[in-house]
């Protein structure tokens, strides 16, 4: 691991000097993920600028009923807060899918979403990755891919983004707020995060020396009727090969409203738009969800090792609309 300085922010301005200051600085958060890109000499910052300190860290209800996640609120704190459990619990399911009980209890909002990938050749220094090295080559394409994406990949990195809480903040029209030197922006989730193109070494659309200081969640009434349901190799401590975040509302046997997104599936969490609009104004059954799911995967594209994930995915789509269906389709 090479050298770096270490410094401690006060607020948030002394946060965005320090950052500036240096050439390759990081903000410390949770250090979850940061701290194993360290160790593997993934990241190599000449400064870590640690904002546990700042005051990000509440959860606040917003007038006219939607809420604000400071980007320093744990994960643990945030799946049982009140408030999260009963007007979306999708997000709240979705930060319980994630990791283990001690990462949740370190890990903080803004850490998960800028968390990267968990591609395996990303983490060898003897692999050849675009991500690591741009240029270099991707090893996952002919390699063993079965955690790789199957929407919106490229030639240059088939690498999925792994948060589940990400997901669910992707089909709850989340927005990000960020703070840098020139002042505040505010990013829609379903923008924050890149597809990797040409350039799989630039994961978001955060500019240099942005911190983020909060997630903002609109008030959406019948996401109190959400379900987030996630697909891996073993039942705890593992990513996703599918997840889905979903809310439905259905009114008189037609659904009225609708919100898809997919995990595990996309270089970004894969708002399922595509869906969205054949399920809105249809009858709610399951020849309906069906017509779903295949027009969203429609453009799906499988590797050696991950084709399955294409009928997975569409499957795990039916299956949570119907339990979503079955359950009353309304708040
Ligand atoms: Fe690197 Fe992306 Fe290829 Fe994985 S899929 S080896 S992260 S370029």
């Amino acid at each position: 691991m090479r050298q770096f300085a270490y410094a401690r922010a006060e607020n948030t301005e002394t946060a965005l000097q320090l950052i500036a200051r240096h050439q390759n600085a990081k903000f410390l958060g949770g250090g979850t993920n940061l701290v194993d890109l360290l160790r593997e000499n993934i990241e190599q910052p000449d400064c870590l600028v640690d904002v546990t300190g700042l005051p990000h860290a509440a959860i606040e209800a917003l007038l006219g009923g939607g809420i604000r996640i400071g980007a320093l609120v744990r994960n643990s704190h945030l799946a049982a807060n009140r408030m999260i459990r009963e007007r979306y619990p999708v997000l709240s399911q979705a930060i319980l899918q994630g990791a283990s009980g001690q990462i949740r209890n370190m890990a903080t909002t803004g850490g998960n979403i800028m968390q990267r990938t968990r591609c395996y050749y990303f983490y060898d220094g003897e692999a050849r990755c675009n991500k690591r090295v741009p240029g270099a080559g991707c090893d996952a394409l002919e390699g063993f891919n079965r955690m790789h994406a199957i929407l919106g990949a490229s030639d240059a990195c088939i690498a999925t983004h792994p948060s589940d809480m990400c997901v669910a903040l992707a089909a709850l029209d989340a927005t990000i707020r960020v703070r840098g030197m020139g002042g505040e922006r505010e990013i829609p989730m379903v923008e924050f995060h890149r597809l990797p193109e040409d350039t799989p070494q630039i994961d978001t659309h955060l500019q240099p020396g942005e911190l983020i200081t909060a997630v903002d969640v609109p008030a959406l009434p019948f996401a109190r009727h959400s379900l987030y349901r996630k697909v891996r190799d073993r039942a705890s401590y593992a990513f996703a090969l599918v997840s889905v975040a979903a809310a439905l509302e259905v009114e008189d046997g037609t659904i009225v409203n609708a919100r898809l997104a997919l995990g595990g599936v996309a270089h970004k969490p894969w708002r399922a738009v595509t869906a969205e609009h054949v399920l809105v104004g249809a009858t709610a059954n399951i020849e309906t969800f069906k017509a779903a799911a295949a027009a969203e995967l429609k453009p799906a594209r499988g590797y050696k090792h991950n084709a399955f994930k294409i009928e997975l995915a569409g499957r795990t789509i039916v299956s949570v609309l119907q339990s979503l269906l079955a359950a009353g389709g309304a708040p």
